[in-house]
């Protein structure tokens, strides 16, 4: 194809602004799917996806349009993931394009994650395009967002194309904006093939896609690649892109986005980022750009009944074939039995499996404290030398006698609210050991910068601010290292047993008053039994908080005064049931439910 045909976008948007629908309404406009085919939201396509409103995994569509110059354009729209655990998706997803068409509600205005977007797609030279949708909303008041755009981001807003994704209206305004202001690729057919792996997924059928952005080079079927910063070599077998149907071109050329299969068994091999060229007369130099993608997340997967761990491990492992950003080992605790350490990305990536697990696969799980990964200098003992370990499990902290110093991950956080509830978001991220960088006013909203260590966010930071805000606020953020902390391990004991999947790492200052509140949650979550049992929380030898659940009277049906049978077998019935999802500590049992509710900080 002519380069000079050929536009690659994205679409960037705070989450709800309506940018699938706009991705659908182009789909259709350009006669890429049927009326009935378009019934179903194309670009997100998973369930999980669907009711979180976000995108997962990043979907490349071709589009051919032919425009108001007479002219067919190839139009290669890459849809991003929606949230802040993907980042580094996003920002390869970003790398391919020319452009971005910028995504804003036109009741909401800017929000945070516009903002965070927006900048990502400037610092990739990217031409933006504004868009302003949902202006067949009666709140809608797109002559106030042009200013908000203006003045917040800095973009000219004045010819923002007006859209109602739902409605229709606008929509060829849209695809001839990104046709007369996003720039076409460049690149050399003639030069050593230089790809860039954009994505990867597994699929049943083909094993592994990748989806690639060709910078130099033709990409055909037969052809020997190699992997360079992986270091694999594979054989090209199939080669096409999607409309969004899958469909098989003779080559992908510069300047063009497309997928390429190449009998690959996991996406573990086809890592976001890598540079691909050719075996024979390659490219020397890879792409600038590539990470490799660590998890920062880490917690315990244990089934709910122990006879499930088969059939964890095997669901586990079919999940990460498709997702290599999660990691996993076997792990076993003395409470809990045998399951899993995994790793994740983010918060949000932990519960998505958790879901998918729960959802796809019907497993009863119980996860563990959520853990960031800690740095620990060690000093030397009398049988070991000095040493640094990375501590991923509070069941693994050691000894505190030798541990010389503690470094914790922290993050920047951009929050962006509107002026009234500014007040308690502030107390908020000051509760959470944040510290102010930043505090801006841009008409009648507040925009807030915070450093704040990640395990204080990783919880329930973000359910928090949310209903702080009623909604109102956003929330993005980035790592920027590590720092130094006094921090130490609380553990709970529950019927003088330690608890491990209940243990934390927590900051010395705040420790009691978490302390605390697990205790006082616990005490809610665990029923009585027929003994008293006592709930502690405890640093090193040190109990720090404690409550009692009082005991239950003996005999619980003694309610029913013998005389209905078949509600005294409802009950037995019940009781029974209830204890399928629970854990025995010891003898006290404990629910599944209570090992992440004691751990809302409240
Ligand atoms: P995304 O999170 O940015 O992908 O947003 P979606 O495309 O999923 O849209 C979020 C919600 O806004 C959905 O309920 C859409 O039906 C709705 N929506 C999208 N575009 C419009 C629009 O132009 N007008 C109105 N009234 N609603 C819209
Ligand atoms: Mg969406």
């Amino acid at each position: 194809t002519d380069l000079s045909l050929i536009r690659n976008f994205s679409i960037i948007a705070h989450i709800d602004h309506g940018k699938s629908t706009l991705a659908d309404r182009l789909i259709q406009a350009t006669g890429g799917l049927t009326d009935r085919e378009m019934s179903e939201q194309v670009l997100d396509n998973m369930d999980i996806e669907k009711e979180r409103g976000i995108t997962i995994k990043a979907q490349t569509v071709r589009l051919n349009y032919t425009a108001k110059d007479g002219k067919t354009y190839e139009l290669n729209l890459m849809d991003t993931p929606g949230h802040v655990d993907f980042a580094y998706e996003v920002s390869r997803s970003l790398a391919a394009c020319e452009g971005a068409l910028l995504v804003v509600d036109a009741a909401q205005g800017v929000e945070a994650q516009t903002l965070a977007n927006v900048y990502q797609s400037i610092e990739h030279d990217h031409e933006i395009v504004p868009v302003i949708n949902k202006i067949d909303l009666p709140a809608a008041e797109p002559e106030k967002v042009k200013l908000e755009i203006e003045e917040i981001i800095g973009l000219d807003a004045s010819e923002a194309v007006l859209t109602s994704a739902k409605s229709g209206i606008g929509i060829v305004e849209v695809l001839e904006a990104v046709v007369a202001k996003i720039p076409p690729p460049t690149g050399d057919r003639d030069r050593p093939l230089k790809a860039m792996l954009v994505d990867s997924w597994y699929d049943p059928y083909l094993g592994v896609v990748i989806l690639v952005r060709v910078i130099d080079g033709v990409l055909k079927k037969g052809l020997e690649v190699k992997f360079m910063q992986g270091g694999t070599q594979h054989l090209v077998d199939r080669v096409g892109c999607f409309t969004p149907k899958r469909t098989d071109l003779p080559d992908i050329g510069p300047g063009e986005i497309g997928f390429i299969t190449a009998q690959i068994k996991e996406v573990e091999q086809a890592r976001v980022g890598d540079t691909i060229t050719t075996v024979k007369n390659g490219a020397t130099e890879a792409l600038k750009g590539y990470k490799e993608v660590q998890p920062v997340v880490f917690c315990g997967l244990f089934p709910v009944d122990a006879a499930d761990f088969e059939k964890l491990r095997e669901s586990i492992g079919k999940l990460r074939l498709n997702d290599a950003s999660f990691t996993y080992e076997a792990e076993s605790s003395a409470a809990l039995g045998f399951g899993f350490r995994a790793g994740f990305l983010g918060l949000l990536h932990l519960e998505i499996i958790q879901e998918r697990l729960t959802r796809e696969y019907d497993l009863d799980l119980i996860t563990t404290a959520p853990s960031v990964v800690y740095r620990i200098q060690l000093s030397k003992s009398r049988t070991d030398p000095a040493a640094e370990i990375l501590l991923h499990n509070p069941a693994d902290y050691p000894d505190p006698n030798r541990i010389d110093r503690i470094d914790e991950p922290w993050i920047r956080a951009v929050i962006y609210t509107p002026d009234e509830y500014l007040g308690s978001i502030l107390k908020l991220c000051q509760d959470r050991r944040g510290v102010q960088i930043d505090l801006t006013y841009v008409g009648g909203r507040a925009q807030v910068t915070y450093e704040l260590p990640l395990n204080e966010v990783v919880f329930d930071f973000y359910d928090r601010l949310k209903s702080i805000s009623r909604g109102y606020a956003s929330f993005d953020y980035e790592q920027i290292g590590l720092r130094e902390g006094d921090l130490v391990k609380m553990s709970i004991l529950v019927n003088n047993e330690p608890v491990d999947a209940l243990s934390m790492i927590v900051h010395r200052d705040v420790a009691e008053a978490r302390g605390r509140g697990m205790c006082e949650r616990l005490k809610d979550l665990i029923p009585r039994h027929l003994f008293k049992v006592p709930i502690q929380a405890a640093i090193g030898g040190k109990v720090i908080a404690r409550e009692t659940i009082a005991a239950l009277r003996k005999d619980v049906t003694a309610k029913c005064y013998g005389g209905d049978i078949s509600r005294k077998k409802k009950l037995l019935d019940k009781q029974k049931k209830g204890k399928a999802k629970m854990r025995e500590y010891g003898n006290v049992s404990i629910p599944q439910e209570a090992f992440i509710a004691a751990l809302r900080m409240g």
